[in-house]
Parts: structure tokens; sequence; C-alpha cells
């Protein structure tokens, strides 16, 4: 692999989790950082963090954990970016760039706006297209990153500089820098990643909740278990993306329950070419995904 970044001092990681973690194993493996500090809500993972050598040292002194960084990524929960940035206001230094990796953008961007003020220049917020249903420090992966996106959303005060920072630390890690603007952004991901988790998140529910739910569980296979995958993810995670994108992600849900109604009349009607055509529709749709990603 080409790993064409320059060698950072020091790199700070607010939320040393799945993404954060595996940020930080990418970096080791390559090398390409020589000081990682964590920053977390909870000693206890930081110090699994430190065991399991994804961060150097674990840090609570915030003045001690900026000062002379190269680069912050701030890895929590979205709803959590703001306090962050509160935090690390009286403490960033010039040099220090700092990203996130928040799976919704407008949001951590308007938070950044109102309290980075005069520093906005220095946040580049970004968002790596790779993760998985698992949570903490032990879930990190040193290949996540691995030729998957990540999806930049540079704002008009970045310096070039900063950008080229960002872009090629997250290449250093495997991935390949896509630019989209924030709207672009929440749009897009409110349709194939949010809209799904939610439907996930209700279908499992839809089960769970009905009588004699164990025994329908124990004839759910492969198809049940594919959709419902994500449904394991973190909730207080999804609580914040879906908060954080709730108007957009209303919105879709309104259009999927149309295609619901059509299904839905469909079946009312006995139907069957109506059906037959949806599905087509459907698969073919889904051919076309899997061949322009292959
Ligand atoms: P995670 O739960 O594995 O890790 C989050 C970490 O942040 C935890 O260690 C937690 O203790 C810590 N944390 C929470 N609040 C904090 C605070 N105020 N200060 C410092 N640390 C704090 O979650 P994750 O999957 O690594 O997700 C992190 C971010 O990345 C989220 O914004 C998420 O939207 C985004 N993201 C997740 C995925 C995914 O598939 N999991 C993919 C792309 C982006």
């Amino acid at each position: 692999m080409n790993i064409n970044i320059k060698k950072l001092n020091k790199v700070v990681i607010f939320g040393v989790g799945l993404i954060g973690g595996s940020f930080a194993l990418a970096l080791k493996k390559h090398a390409a950082v020589k000081h990682i500090v964590g920053v977390g809500r909870s000693q206890s993972s930081l110090a699994r963090a430190v065991t399991l050598g994804i961060i150097d040292v674990a840090c609570s002194n915030l003045a001690d954990a900026l000062d002379g960084a190269d680069l912050l990524l701030i890895a929590v929960p979205v709803a959590q970016t703001e306090s962050i940035f509160h935090a690390i206001y009286p403490y960033l230094q010039k040099q220090t760039i700092v990203t996130d990796a928040g799976s919704t953008k407008g949001d951590v961007i308007a938070a950044a706006r109102r309290i980075l003020a005069e520093k906005i220049g220095q946040f580049v917020p970004a968002h790596p297209i790779a993760g998985a249903e698992h949570s903490g420090p032990e879930a990190a992966m040193v290949d996540l990153y691995q030729g998957k996106k990540v999806v930049i959303t540079a704002l008009p005060e970045n310096t070039h500089s900063a950008l080229h920072l960002v872009a090629s630390v997250w290449q250093g890690c495997g991935a390949i820098p896509h630019y989209l603007n924030s709207e672009q952004h929440d749009q897009i991901f409110a349709a194939v990643s949010h809209l799904p988790h939610v439907l996930a998140f209700a279908l499992m529910n839809k089960i769970a909740e009905q009588p004699e739910a164990d025994l329908y569980f124990q004839y759910a296979a492969s198809g049940f278990r594919d959709f419902t995958r994500i449904a394991g993810a973190s909730p207080e995670m999804w609580r914040d993306i879906t908060m954080a994108n709730r108007d957009v992600l209303q919105a879709e849900l309104v259009q999927y329950q149309a295609q619901l109604q059509q299904i839905s009349v469909a079946l009312r009607q006995a139907n069957s070419d109506q059906l037959l055509a949806i599905f087509s529709k459907a698969q073919a749709a889904r051919q076309r995904l899997i061949c322009s990603s292959s």
C-alpha cells in the first residue's frame, strides 16, 4: 500500500472505540505516528485500550493531551461532539488539525462553528464509510478502513494543507477520500444508512414484541439475520444519529412507507403482476448495485 503521509508526532483520539481504536491501530501499523494519546469517558475502557496496544497513553488532563498535537480525531457518539469542542477550545494550538468521524455532518459542523469560532479553519469534518455493529476498544480492527471510502465535507475556511493532512492520514489507514458537502452527505446517508438501521431496529422489535417470539426467532434464518445484523449496533450512537438527522430521515421514512403501501395494495388486490413488477425492479437495482461495487 502507498503510505503517502508525513510522520506525525502526536495524535489525540477522543473516543477510543471501534472507529477511534481502528484509526489508532492503522496508524501504528504503518508507523505513521510516534505517540497516540487517548481521551475518553470511561477510564476502564481507556485502560483496556492501553492494554490492547491501541493507544500509548490515556490522558485526562486536556492541556497536557493537546500540547504539541498534530492531529485530533473526535470519534464519539455525535451528540457528545459539542461538549468536546467546548473542552478543547482553550487548549487548541495553532498547528493542531481537528477532524471527526461522526456519521452526521450538519449538526457537527454547526456545533463547530458555534464553539470553535475563529479556529473553525482547523476543523476538517469527515466520516469514514466503514464500521460494524460492535462497539468499544475490543471491537477495533487494524484493517477496518482498508479500501473503504472516507467522506470529507470540507469547509471554506479549511486550508489546503489542513485538507491534505486529513486526506493523507486517512489514505495512510487504507481509506479512499471522497468529497461531498454536508447537505449532500446527510441526505445520502439518511437514505442508505440511517433508514436501513431504523428499519432493522423496527423489524427486530416487531417480532420480539409478538406472542411466541422465541419460537419465531428459532426459525429466523440467514435472510432475517442479514436484514437485522445492523440492529445489533449501539443504541446510543443510533439515537444520536437519528436525532441529528431527524428531518431528512423522516422524509425518507415517508417515501419508504409509500413503497410499503404499494405492496400492501397489490396484496390486497391479489395483483400478482404488480408484485412481480415491484420485486423485479428491486432485483435489477440490487444487481446494478452489486456490479457497480465489485
Ligand atoms: P464506540 O461506542 O465503539 O466508541 C465510542 C467511544 O467514545 C467509546 O469508547 C466511549 O466511551 C467514548 N465516548 C463517549 N462519549 C465520550 C466523551 N464525551 N468524551 C470522550 N469519549 C467519549 O462507537 P464507534 O462505533 O467508534 O462510533 C464513534 C463515532 O463514529 C460515532 O460518531 C459514529 O456515528 C461514527 N461512526 C460509526 C460507525 C460504525 O459503524 N460504528 C461508522 C462510521 C462512523
